[in-house]
């Protein structure tokens, strides 16, 4: 069995799943374990290697972009990019990266890797056509006419991602755990917001 901080992790990932009204309770834990087994499972192919010649080895260019990444009124700390002549790129915003940094006390150098880590997965994921989420099985999201219709949890993917990095950074915590730190630290969310999420996931999972 997964350590408990993975499974809250993940389960706070999967919740923000467009589709996660419509998992059967029954099956959060198949989707939290499965995405974490097939994170896990390509962290130990690439174990030992530095990201870096990661990104270097497979011709992934990597852009550090001054700004802090805001479109849309969403602000991004990293983005992948696949362009019309088939350069793989990932921009790195900062800016947004610093602000993270200062915040939860940890190194400008330590969270690019880590994000470097979690683009990476999705790199890989697409070009090894072992996209997380289209391995897993889909859910009824509907029924037009007596005909069911059916969704991919796409979050799936994210939480391999954020696995993957966390292995290949040994890091104590999922990526997205230092997301919800900073927002404590900003006071968006209330210091006992990880432990209340906690309590709930505990007895939503049974565990
Ligand atoms: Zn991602």
């Amino acid at each position: 069995m997964e350590n408990n901080s993975n499974i809250l992790y993940a389960f706070l990932e999967l919740q923000q799943d467009l589709f996660f009204d419509k998992i059967p309770k029954e099956k959060y834990r198949y989707f939290i374990e499965e995405s974490i087994k097939q994170g896990t499972n390509v962290y130990e192919e690439y174990k030992g290697e530095d990201i870096l010649d990661l990104y270097e080895k497979n011709n992934i260019q990597i852009v550090i972009d001054p700004g802090d990444g805001e479109f849309y009124k969403v602000r991004l700390r990293a983005q992948f990019e696949f362009d019309k002549a088939g350069n793989h790129k990932v921009y790195i915003y900062r800016k947004s990266i610093d602000d993270l940094a200062k915040h939860i006390g940890m190194d400008f150098d330590t969270i690019m890797k880590m994000y470097l880590s979690h683009e990476f997965f999705h790199y890989d994921e697409m070009t090894k056509n072992r996209v997380v989420a289209n391995q897993l099985d889909s859910v009824e999201r509907a029924k037009i006419l007596g005909k069911k219709l059916y969704a991919r949890i796409n979050r799936t993917s994210e939480i391999g991602a954020h696995i993957f990095a966390k292995l290949m950074m040994d890091l104590p915590y999922m990526p997205n755990y230092y997301d919800y730190l900073y927002l404590i630290s900003l006071k968006e969310l209330s210091s006992s917001y990880l432990e209340n999420r906690e309590a709930e996931v505990n007895n939503l999972l049974q565990l």
